[in-house]
């Protein structure tokens, strides 16, 4: 039982070491900058650019520990080790060995595909998987990526051709920066809301090239607007006819253009979907996956299933066993 849930967040038994806490916490790994994955810690460890980009959302952190990818570290006794999780830039899996060589990784946000602005996640081989399920039921299986942008493209030249103005919807950090450059890759410039250029920025501060123009209230010809979902409203006074698309996984269900008020949606993610979740648990070698976030439940029986050890981290299950993990 190496692993407990307490109030919401996972933390290593026996040591201070949280993962992905929600709330403050003296020692936390944080997998990556995605608001509902980080707070204010007082020690964090990650990568530079997931402390960079927590950074630029928080302010000034108070004591880090940056690993790089492939790097180890020992706290309280323990083998701390980070890998690719593939996500958003800087995203981590971490592996942590006790000294009984008990290994326990945890993925973060997962996505198993090729990203222009993410290194490629690597399998992290355990005997405890925490594995993420934000897409972890059986309906969602998502199409080639590079198929999708493409989509994404055409629908955009088609915006474009009609005289109207595209605007894409994605959130600010992490999925709007590889969508920049994955239309950037096809022929297609974009003018990018300042939340998410701002994040552009920091990317670029770190070595890898965004690219996209800063929107002034104004659309320049053959340009493709990216905007947060929750920003919209700040196309008001452009003055042009527009027409909206929603970047997101949500796109497979009957509501997800509905739910961000878009015209359209494309399933452009940056999960993992339901089969590539159970060929990673498979591929780890884990005695035993316990599923975090989204679907856990279906999940864990969906790994069953395949005649994998699974169970979902829960509150409810927290309640009949103190010790959960
Ligand atoms: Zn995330």
């Amino acid at each position: 039982m190496p692993v407990e849930l307490q109030r919401g967040s996972l933390v290593m038994q026996g040591a201070p070491l949280w993962f992905d806490a929600k709330r403050r916490t003296s020692l936390a790994f944080v997998s990556h900058a995605h608001t509902d994955h980080i707070a204010p810690h007082e020690c964090v460890i990650a990568t530079r650019e997931t402390l960079a980009l927590m950074a630029h959302r928080l302010g000034p952190l108070k004591a880090t520990l940056p690993l790089a990818y492939g790097e180890a570290a020992q706290v309280h006794g323990l083998r701390v080790e980070l890998f690719p999780a593939g996500h958003v830039l800087g995203a981590a899996q971490v592996r942590v060995t006790r000294s009984d060589g008990h290994r326990v990784a945890y993925t973060g946000d997962l996505s198993l595909g090729e990203a222009l602005t993410a290194a490629r996640a690597e399998i992290v081989s355990c005997d405890t998987l925490l594995l993420e399920a934000t897409f972890g039921h059986p309906r969602y299986r998502f199409p080639p990526q590079e198929q999708v942008y493409d989509q994404v493209a055409r629908w955009s030249r088609n915006q474009l051709a009609a005289g109207v103005q595209p605007i894409l919807l994605a959130y600010s950090l992490g999925k709007s920066q590889e969508a920049i450059r994955q239309l950037w890759a096809r022929g297609l410039p974009v003018t990018a809301h300042p939340a998410i250029h701002a994040v552009a920025e920091v990317y670029e501060g770190l070595g890898v090239p965004v690219g996209a123009r800063l929107f002034d209230g104004h659309f320049r010809p053959g340009e493709v607007g990216l905007f947060p979902p929750s920003r919209r409203g700040d196309l008001q006074g452009a003055g042009v006819p527009v027409a909206t698309a929603v970047l997101t996984g949500w796109a497979l269900e009957p509501w997800g253009a509905r739910r961000s008020g878009a015209d359209v949606a494309f399933p452009v993610s940056d999960h993992a979907d339901f089969p590539s979740l159970v060929a990673y648990a498979r591929a780890t070698g884990a005695r035993e996956v316990i599923t975090v976030y989204g679907f856990a439940e279906d999940l864990a029986e969906g790994l069953r299933r395949e005649g994998l050890f699974a169970r979902a981290a829960t509150e409810a299950v927290q309640m009949e066993l103190p010790l959960l993990l």
